[in-house]
């Protein structure tokens, strides 16, 4: 299978790690996992061993076939062909709590880190393979470079950690970057209480967009917090900020 640039194709090539990944996400046949990009099933074949059901996405249609062929007598698993970055989750998900599994294409990385908060509900745990800059922001704390709405984000509804790094010899065609397999758990009880996801999001969107500015000028923050920027600030900070302008609408509101 000549590897697609365009859709990030880089495989695996060891087995050994593929197994460690899998068993970072610990399955029972009770799970259900959801795969983005098969691949050639390196991940997938431990998937239908270990997991009740397996649901894999593919956008690319001769892999789907390749996976298609390779798992002909599998009954536990279901192959769509799409984007990820285009399905209805909860509609794949179908009601049920999902374990998510991706040594994920580096060009959606980001895209889908965001997109997996919106539909958070509908995981537990996900264990991706991630760019290692990527991986980095999710944990990064203030002072760090790679701090940034990424992290806030995660920070907030998540925990996440660095299991190990995997090496770009591991993969063909060799990727530029190395890369950091992460395991996230995604809370059910977030450590914050945000009750409007979008409107919280663009907050701190909006705090990092201009991260030099101060707070007083990007969002009109008051006092000691004003004169500071949002890339000094701890998670718990900002969603006191953000609470703030909240009950201030809502009282210019009535
Ligand atoms: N899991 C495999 C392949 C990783 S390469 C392995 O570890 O070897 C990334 C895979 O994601 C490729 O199969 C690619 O075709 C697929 N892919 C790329 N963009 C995608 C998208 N938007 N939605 C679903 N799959 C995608």
């Amino acid at each position: 299978m000549c590897p697609k640039k365009f859709l990030s194709q880089s495989f695996l090539k060891s087995k050994g790690i593929a197994k460690k990944i899998v068993g970072a996400l610990s399955l029972t046949k009770e799970d259900t996992v959801l795969e983005i990009g098969p691949g050639t099933g390196i991940l997938t074949q431990f998937l239908v061993e270990q997991a009740g059901k397996v649901i894999v996405v593919e956008k690319d249609r001769d892999l789907v076939r390749l996976i298609g062929d390779k798992f002909k007598n599998s009954k536990n698993i279901i192959i769509y062909e799409g984007d990820i970055l285009k399905q209805d989750i909860k509609e794949l998900s179908s009601g049920l709590r999902l374990k998510l599994i991706s040594n994920l294409p580096y060009s959606i990385s980001k895209k889908f880190l965001y997109l997996l908060l919106e539909n958070r509900e509908l995981f537990s745990y996900a264990v991706l393979t991630l760019q290692r800059e990527v991986a980095q922001r999710l944990i990064a704390q203030k002072d760090k470079k790679q701090h940034g709405l990424l992290s806030i984000m995660y920070q907030c509804f998540c925990n996440t950690e660095i299991l190990f790094p995997i090496p770009p010899s591991f993969f063909y065609p060799r990727p530029k970057v190395s890369s950091l397999v992460v395991r996230i758990e995604i809370l059910s009880n977030p450590r914050y209480q945000i009750d409007d996801y979008k409107s919280f999001f663009s907050f701190i969107k909006t705090c990092f967009a201009s991260r030099r500015k101060m707070l007083k000028n990007i969002v009109g923050a008051k006092g000691e917090l004003g004169k500071k920027r949002a890339e000094d600030l701890i998670p718990e900070e900002l969603v006191n900020l953000w609470r703030m302008g909240q009950r201030n609408r809502s009282i210019g509101d009535g």
